[in-house]
């Protein structure tokens, strides 16, 4: 079957700083090993924010306009041509990762820890990889995750970031019966609370600056909350495991300070490069393990099955959806963290 497909269609683009723009891109021929996807919903991420606001994300700057988007979920409307992966009319999640071997050395499970590895929508190596905020993308068929029928595009729109937390989760091993302390209760704060809670933590505790990502890390599966960075709560917790997911230095802090001894601390959120002032002495007198978290790999399938059977509960991250046509107010509600979850963009007209 061939849909005829128009030759370009709306995406979303960072040209630099503070210069975001809804246009018109080229549809290009896909290479062999891609497909086309339509795409259906995208959710913003802070480091789509972080090019728009910033002009790049960490050490990753914009040299050109790019497309950003790396949560995409949408519908196969031409299968790659070499016959890899879903037929047309599948439905589908993306992993947007792209790892690169090379002479460097990694542990081989571990994927995404490859020095060369390319991500959609990012500005790490140059040229830039463009992300799938667009109407239509070309896709390599091995980035696409068929969705099972129980799983709509909506839901699924949160795999990607749930595959962070599932990650970050995974990092500390077994924490099923255990107190854990989330610090940061943004989307991915929040989605990491959801995986606790299916993994079968016993005390879940969140924190955050504000009300309202507090009120959905309670929808989904928080026993207590805390707002504000009051140290002797934060300490009062006594956490087995804390997962670090505000990417600041006086969240790192406070993870540090809500670990019980021989405790672990998940860093998941991204920390600004260079040095950070943390109080990191108590980390060798407790004898506390800290754990980098970065990405993930296969356990994006995992999280597909877990939505789909209902075991994992999202659906309260989700907080605006707006339409491709108003994408800049989205990126300006998105970063309001006081006011907003997950901000999802439908593409779908
Ligand atoms: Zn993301």
């Amino acid at each position: 079957m061939r849909i005829i497909l128009p030759t370009s269609g709306p995406a979303v683009v960072a040209h630099g700083k503070g210069d975001l723009r809804i246009e018109d891109i080229p549809l290009t021929v896909p290479a062999t090993d891609e497909a086309i996807v339509e795409i259906a919903y995208g959710g913003i991420c802070g480091s789509d924010l972080h090019y728009w606001l910033h002009g790049a994300a960490g050490e990753s700057i914009l040299k050109e306009p790019m497309v950003l988007g790396h949560e995409i979920v949408g519908v196969v409307v031409q299968q790659a041509a070499n016959g890899e992966g879903p037929a047309v009319g599948t439905p589908v999640a993306v992993h947007p990762a792209t790892p690169a071997p090379g002479d460097v050395r990694y542990p081989e499970d571990r994927p995404n820890l490859s020095p060369g590895c390319t991500y959609l929508g990012s500005a790490a190596r140059y040229p830039h990889t463009d992300g799938a905020f667009s109407r239509y993308a070309n896709l390599p068929a091995r980035m696409l995750r068929p969705l099972p029928e129980n799983l709509d595009l909506r839901t699924a729109a949160l795999v990607e970031p749930a595959s962070v937390a599932w990650h970050a989760v995974a990092r500390a091993g077994d924490v099923a019966g255990k107190t854990a302390l989330v610090i940061g209760s943004g989307p991915i704060g929040a989605l990491v609370v959801a995986v606790l809670k299916r993994a079968g933590a016993a005390r879940i505790v969140a924190v955050d600056m504000h009300d309202k990502p507090l009120e959905i890390a309670r929808a989904v599966g928080a026993d207590e909350v805390l707002k504000g960075d009051d140290a002797g709560a934060i300490a009062a917790v006594d956490a087995d495991v804390v997962i670090e997911s505000s990417g600041s230095h006086f969240g790192l802090a406070s993870a540090i300070k809500g670990a019980t001894r021989g405790g672990k601390v998940v860093m998941v959120g991204l920390l600004p490069s260079g040095p950070q002032p943390v109080f990191i002495s108590l980390a060798i007198t407790r004898e506390l393990e800290l754990l980098g978290s970065f990405r993930f790999n296969d356990e994006i399938d995992d999280v597909i099955a877990a939505l789909a059977d209902g075991s994992l509960l999202v659906d309260p991250v989700v907080t605006h959806e707006f339409d491709l046509s108003q994408g800049l107010e989205a990126f300006d509600v998105a970063r309001n963290s006081a006011e907003s979850g997950k901000v999802l963009l439908n593409f779908q007209q």
